[in-house]
């Protein structure tokens, strides 16, 4: 390989790994933002199950106070049967005990309901409790290995910043000019190999003087369709 081309690779690897570490703490730091807002939508849809659930509790508290005085006031008319003291009280009081009990049986309805409903809204909301524990149990472990990939990490990236300072002091300007824009900022391969008369980079076939160039080791060859530089890589494939 060409020396100056030579010199790029290296600093394009160093550029890599350099990306493969800011990319793998982008993608936890993702993680935990995206976590953080499910778990806010978690609490809030559990606060607002715990409101109904206190609203219906206390609704059934009204409701079996208002059962309790239901039942008093049928027992009441029921014994005020024995002192009627002609048929149009007796008649009155059996309409009177009729309306309780009719009335103390839609209220038992409807409590029951009322007390299934709360059954439900607090499994409900005991799922969202193991739920939103899952999450927060995640979050925190994520959180745990950012920080340690942050302090590892952050080692190696100044190490790298400084190797790869030391290496552009050494190559051509113009090719780190090039370089710079065309692997924006190193995230991109720029100096790829060949694969015999191919372009691993667009996977076209260059020309066949560029390809004797190529193996003649003559200058820097550039894949004209777009424009990688190409070299031959000896050691993982003979072309
Ligand atoms: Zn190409």
């Amino acid at each position: 390989m060409n020396d100056e081309l030579a010199k790029l690779k290296q600093l394009q690897d160093l550029y890599l790994e350099r990306w493969k570490i800011l990319s793998a703490q982008g993608t936890l730091g993702d993680d935990i933002a995206h976590r953080a807002q499910l778990l806010k939508k978690t609490e809030a849809y559990e606060k607002m199950l715990s409101e109904q659930i206190d609203a219906a509790r206390l609704k059934s508290k009204s409701m079996e106070l208002d059962l309790q005085k239901n039942e008093e006031k049928r027992k009441t008319s029921e014994e005020r049967v024995t002192t009627a003291k002609n048929i149009a009280q007796l008649e009155a009081l059996q309409k009177e005990i009729d309306t309780a009990k009719s009335e103390g049986s839609k209220l038992e309805s409807d409590l029951i309901k009322l007390y299934s409903g709360i059954e439900n809204l607090e499994k409900k909301k005991k799922e969202i409790d193991e739920k939103r524990v899952f999450l927060e149990h995640h979050q925190k472990n994520a959180e745990k290995e950012l920080e340690s990939i942050t302090a590892q990490q952050k080692l190696k990236l100044k190490q790298l910043e400084q190797i790869i300072e030391a290496k552009r002091k050494n190559i051509d300007e113009k090719m780190l000019e090039y370089f710079d824009k065309k692997s924006q900022n190193g995230k991109v391969a720029v100096v790829v190999p060949a694969d015999g008369q191919k372009c691993t980079n667009c996977n076209r076939i260059i020309p066949l003087q560029d390809y004797i160039n190529l193996k003649a080791g003559k200058g820097i060859v550039e894949c004209p369709f777009c424009d990688s530089l190409l070299y031959i890589d000896y050691v993982k494939k003979d072309n």
